[in-house]
């Protein structure tokens, strides 16, 4: 397994692609109302795109064929925008990455449209906070498994639990570097987090049960029991202190 460390002026391009995509993602989010199609969200992201001169990370990869995913409801990741209508009391989950300067950055976040249940909203800021929980553990020092030990924890310790097939991932020049970062496991397994790694983390959080399916586009996973899903995501670099959130921007 080899994970690249980024020098200073590395750290300093994926800032700012880091600072882009959280930009784009905020003014996709604040544009979500009840009522529109999906298909609306990938429009807006391709408006964003050329505007500040990016392109997307997603169109494209493996035929994928938008420049975000939308996944609503008891969809987890990958789902395609189409002419699926946002109805007020659904979650959406946005993840959405772009290339600047030949570099990636890569973010997601789930929201509710219009008033959403009590349930959901536990569901979002439990996922939230495991983002949060594996920021933290995100030291030069630790080992990876202190992050997936973290975001686990977090979110099983509120009855929810945590998806096993999909993970977050090392990110650079390349969307998906190494390395694997489960959302789950023990604390003292995988490398040694060093200064200057540069990590995508992506807690997905079930309602109900981990396990998970693929809808019929191929693309769309789906929770297995129809439960309610989260996603968040921050491309966070690591220091020699706390580590830096190069996404931060999406919930200035
Ligand atoms: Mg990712």
């Amino acid at each position: 397994m080899t994970i690249i460390i980024k020098n200073e002026e590395e750290i300093a391009a994926m800032r700012q692609t880091g600072r882009i995509v959280a930009m784009i993602l905020k003014t996709i989010i604040a544009n979500i109302r009840p009522g529109m199609k999906t298909k609306e969200l990938d429009t807006i992201a391709a408006r964003e795109l050329e505007k500040h001169g990016v392109r997307s990370s997603f169109k494209g990869y493996r035929g994928f064929p938008a420049n975000l995913c939308v996944s609503v409801n008891d969809e987890i990741v990958h789902g395609i925008p189409g002419k699926r209508v946002l109805r007020e009391g659904d979650i959406v989950s946005l993840d959405f990455g772009a290339i600047y300067d030949g570099f990636q950055g890569d973010v997601a976040a789930t929201v509710g449209v219009g008033r959403i249940g009590k349930k959901a909203e536990a569901l979002i800021e439990t996922t939230r906070g495991a983002l949060a929980a594996g920021i933290a553990a995100a030291r030069a020092g630790a080992r990876l498994g202190s992050i997936s030990h973290a975001i686990q924890d977090y979110a099983e310790a509120k009855g929810y639990s945590v998806v096993r097939e999909y993970t977050g991932h090392g990110i650079g020049r390349d969307m998906h570097e190494e390395p694997q970062i489960p959302n789950f496991g023990p604390a003292d397994s995988g490398p040694v987090l060093k200064k200057g790694m540069t990590l995508a983390l992506e807690p997905m959080v079930n309602a109900g049960d981990w396990r998970t399916r693929v809808g019929d586009d191929q693309w769309t996973v789906l929770t297995a029991d129809g439960s309610l899903s989260a996603h968040f995501e921050h491309t966070i670099a690591i220091t020699d202190g706390e580590p830096e959130v190069l996404t931060r921007e999406v919930y200035a």
